[in-house]
């Protein structure tokens, strides 16, 4: 690629709402260009990058079996409906209407388009497995799209799912799909580490994500430096501490005096609440915000509703409230038993420890689509710090759940995600097969992401200096830059460049020449900024002893004379 025939579009300052380097960076080298809040262009020289990201996680997912296909973006709301999300996945999910006033969503994933075609297509044991993937631009209507492309509306995902015969069969191919992440995320050439997830009411263990060490990564990592224990802190909260058994005993502790601030679910949902509650099962984390269950509780014992049975299993997510009938359930909340409506986010609230609650700062949530927007609790400033202490995160130097040592804390950035699913979506679908003995049996399905534009994001955190990013060579977008001064003065430079740039592009190098003609600090700027790894700048000093400059950005290669005719040796 010649400069002049290319779009740069490089900015000498970043735009103000850029807060993080990775995002600085992008919009000055001209990768990214934003249309709307979390929806971006993504500009040649960011494509470049995006589509060896892909490159990549393609070729790792065709080894390890997995077939590309395409799926639509538009999906129709009758699938969601049968599979119960619809209800459940909030606001972050984009419900529009056609003309006819039918109504569709834009996928901010795939379970269920997938399950329909294979649930189409798949008859005998004899089709499965099955692992199908695509890469694609999904939409999530994020409720604060921020860092650029890291946490995008619009973004591009590769997402995978497989279909097996029966659990043995999913957790086998979980674990080639682990492999295949692991080889991935190596060949990008970024400081990764897999820990440990989640998996809800699924169960089964089986959910791993692969996070980017950064400092401004949103996510929290608790790992074991004496074992391989590593996980998000929220699990590692949940298991070391809703495991315990007094957990239900402290939760009552919460309906202190100061705690009456928080907020009261039930006005909030407009509802009078059945005296009697019989259960409250904490099971989900990943479908809700514990915040408003945890509130929610606090509603109920503060309201002296009897709650007879509270489980804590897992940490969080979907509260099943069983009032006492479900019509009554419908008549104060508007949706069915089991589920309390699409819930926002509610910030800074945890769930901690064998105690409970800590409300903080904003806090907002949804129910059946209506939005509130409430002034939390700052402890300790509106009230006094509540006397159930203790409430805090897991922290560095807690004992590892594991036994085997304590718990260092890292931030990472989620990047990629492998996920055992079960029969979740293939049972809700009716996902069914013929199994060896002729008895249908329902498919075993996992989900795999990877989040192919947050990656680009997640590297420059990891690979920047103060001139610029420092890409890894495998998703540069360029490899190598030829900065020839005095282009269009110089016949020999030209020449020379002209030549150079031939035999590299003749043996397969990713090569830019800058034929520009700009002053040399003008090109070194904006190709250190770029970040192409290796720079060859040649000038008729040099030239006339047969010799260039060589030099590559991360500083391993320092500036030093070359041979012209050794160049294209050692950059190919
Ligand atoms: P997060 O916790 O960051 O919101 P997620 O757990 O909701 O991510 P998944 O449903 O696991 O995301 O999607 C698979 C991958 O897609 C994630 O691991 C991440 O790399 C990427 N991804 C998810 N949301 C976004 C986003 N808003 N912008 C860019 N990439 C995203
Ligand atoms: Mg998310
Ligand atoms: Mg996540
Ligand atoms: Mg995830």
């Amino acid at each position: 690629m010649r400069a002049s025939q290319f779009f740069l579009n490089t900015l000498k300052e970043a735009p103000a709402d850029a807060e993080i380097v990775s995002h600085q960076l992008m919009m000055r080298a001209g990768m990214i260009k934003k249309l709307a809040g979390g929806i971006y262009t993504y500009m040649p020289m960011g494509l470049r990058s995006i589509r060896k990201v892909e490159q990549i996680v393609r070729e790792e997912m065709n080894r390890a079996g997995a077939i590309e296909l395409l799926m639509p973006a538009v999906q129709p709301a009758e699938l969601w409906q049968e599979s119960g999300r619809w209800e459940k996945y909030g606001p972050e999910l984009l419900r529009l209407k056609d003309r006819h006033q039918r109504d569709f969503v834009i996928g901010p994933t795939h379970e269920e388009v997938i399950t329909d075609v294979v649930r189409k297509e798949v008859k005998s044991y004899r089709q499965l497995p099955l692992n199908l993937y695509q890469i694609q631009s999904k939409f999530r209507d994020e409720i604060r799209p921020r860092f650029g492309v890291m946490r995008g509306r619009e973004f591009i995902m590769k997402d995978a799912y497989s279909f097996d015969r029966n659990q043995e069969a999913a957790l086998k191919t979980y674990d080639i799909m682990y492999e295949a992440y692991q080889r991935i995320f190596t060949r990008l050439g970024l400081n990764f580490r897999a820990v440990a997830a989640d998996t809800g009411s699924i169960g089964g263990n089986r959910s791993h994500e692969f996070h980017v060490i950064a400092d401004t990564g949103e996510d929290a990592i608790a790992y074991c430096p004496a074992s391989d224990y590593a996980a998000n802190v929220e699990l590692a909260e949940a298991v070391c501490n809703f495991s315990r058994p007094d957990a239900t005993q402290n939760l009552q502790k919460v309906s202190t005096p100061n705690v009456t601030a928080c907020v009261d679910v039930a006005s909030l949902l407009g509802c009078e609440l059945n005296k009697t509650v019989k259960s409250v099962v904490f099971a989900n984390r990943t479908e809700t915000e514990e915040g408003v269950m945890v509130q929610l509780i606090l509603a109920l014992v503060r309201g002296d509703h009897e709650v007879n049975d509270i489980k804590l299993g897992k940490l969080a997510g979907v509260v099943e409230l069983s009032l006492a009938s479900d019509e009554q359930i419908q008549a104060a909340f508007g949706c069915t038993p089991g589920y309390l409506g699409p819930v926002g986010v509610s910030s800074q609230i945890r769930v901690v420890a064998d105690r409970t609650v800590a409300a903080m700062g904003d806090f907002v949530c949804g129910a059946n689509e209506a939005h509130f927007h409430l002034k939390g609790v700052n402890w300790g400033r509106d009230l006094p710090e509540p006397e159930v202490a203790d409430i805090r995160n897991v922290v560095e130097g807690d004992v590892s759940p594991d036994g085997k040592g304590t718990l260092a804390i890292c931030r990472g950035i989620e990047v990629g995600h492998v996920f055992y699913l079960g029969t979740k979506y293939s049972k809700a679908l009716q996902a069914t097969f013929l199994d060896e003995t002729g008895k249908p049996a329902v498919i075993e399905m996992g989900c795999y992401g990877i989040g192919v534009t947050r990656i680009l994001g997640a590297a420059i955190e990891q690979n920047f200096d103060d001139r610029g990013i420092v890409w890894p060579m495998s998703i540069a977008p360029f490899e190598a830059v030829l900065c020839p001064i005095g282009y269009k003065k110089s016949e020999m430079v030209r020449e020379a460049a002209d030549t150079l740039y031939s035999a590299l592009k003749a043996a397969g190098v990713d090569v830019m020449l800058d034929d520009r003609d700009e002053r040399p600090g003008v090109m070194f700027a904006d190709w250190e900024l770029i970040g192409v790894p290796l720079r060859v700048t040649l000038g008729d000093r040099g030239l006339k002893e047969g010799k260039v400059e060589f030099q590559s950005r991360d500083g391993r290669i320092e500036k030093c004379d070359l041979a012209l005719s050794e160049v294209a040796a050692r950059i190919v």
